[in-house]
């Protein structure tokens, strides 16, 4: 049988996403609900190695399921991938009496955990916070629709003065290996077209496309090109390549970047994070281990790290099929 459990640690490691301080708190809550103790970890796994922890109880999470970033503030750690680091860590864990751990985090900090518990056969729980999406068992992961909603809001912001002086924006979004972003802030933002990491429209067609474009008589246009597109230019070489070879156009570049981690979180993130953390908390309550929590179809399920780290999510090709025929 598995140890009882009466104290849990919870941090946030890799790449930081909105909704990370709801998942915290949900967390500590959860644990107080159920009348056991919480620890938080300064900067992930680095805060581990080095015993950074603060006890946390319910009232201490207030005034936060709002705020963007995580005030448990993130590293990333290269002692961590070593077995000496992951032995220092499990010390400092087992000399505070914590028996399970919640990491929230990418895939990159999922397999640290799994390592951990194959090394030590430490109890472990994963939440997924990223804004990329790019975690497969969850329809969402956290961050992801806040950060969508940032592309959208700075992508019509950036149409106002495309449209103001006929000019054509190359805004490119984050995405180095998933157009989730980039396709769904484009047709949110209704762009005229979306360059993706998953399809390869070919410079050709994407200048006959923006010709096309001027000819129908559109004065100004917008082009959201994932950081990772298959065309494999960055949006200012593909700024050049449309002056080169298009005279119509004046053309301009728009780099989004780390804003789209910020900012407060949405409504949908707060609550998936509340959920998020509920389930994780009461996953290891029931003796699980080495799980994702995720939500599937509007229901909290469990997918084992090791697939959800091995299978990266699908673009929607039927939203791809939507964003062509919404650029007609
Ligand atoms: P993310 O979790 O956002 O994918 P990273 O890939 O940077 O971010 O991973 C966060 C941290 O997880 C790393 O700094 C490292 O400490 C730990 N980690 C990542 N990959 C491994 C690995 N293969 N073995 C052990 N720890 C790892």
């Amino acid at each position: 049988m598995s140890k009882k459990i009466s104290k849990i640690a919870v941090m946030t490691s890799g790449g930081d996403a909105p909704g990370m301080n709801a998942a915290v708190r949900s967390v500590v809550r959860t644990c107080a609900y159920h009348n056991i103790s919480c620890l938080g970890i300064y900067r992930g796994y680095e805060g581990m190695i080095e015993g950074a922890f603060i006890e946390l109880d319910a009232r201490s999470v207030r005034g936060i399921i709002n705020k963007g970033g995580t005030f448990l503030k993130s590293a990333r750690c290269a002692r961590f991938r070593t077995p000496e680091g992951r032995a220092l860590a499990h010390k400092q864990l087992v000399k505070e009496g914590v028996d399970a751990l919640v990491v929230i985090g990418g895939d990159g900090s999922f397999t640290g955990a799994l390592h951990f518990n194959l090394e030590f056969n430490f109890p472990v729980i994963g939440i997924p916070g990223t804004i990329d999406n790019d975690i497969s068992g969850t329809d969402r992961t956290l961050g992801y629709d806040t950060a969508l909603n940032t592309a959208v809001e700075a992508i019509d912001k950036i149409r106002d003065t495309a449209h103001s002086h006929d000019r054509l924006f190359f805004v490119e979004v984050m995405g180095r290996d998933v157009g989730h972003i980039a396709l769904n802030a484009g047709v949110g933002a209704g762009a005229e077209e979306i360059l993706i990491p998953e399809e390869d429209m070919g410079i050709e067609r994407l200048v006959e496309s923006l010709e096309r474009s001027k000819k129908s008589g559109k004065s100004s246009s917008i082009v959201v090109v994932a950081e990772g597109d298959k065309i494999g230019k960055s949006v200012f070489e593909l700024k050049d390549y449309v002056d080169e070879n298009l005279d119509e156009y004046d053309v301009r570049v728009s780099v989004l970047g780390h804003m789209q981690r910020g900012g407060s979180p949405t409504c949908y993130d707060r609550v998936l994070a509340s959920r998020m953390g509920v389930k994780a908390v009461e996953s290891l309550l029931a003796g699980e281990s080495n799980f994702m929590v995720g939500s599937i179809h509007d229901k909290m399920e469990l997918t084992p790290l090791k697939e959800a780290i091995k299978g990266k999510s699908k673009i929607n090709k039927e939203l791809i099929r939507v964003s062509e025929i919404m650029t007609t």
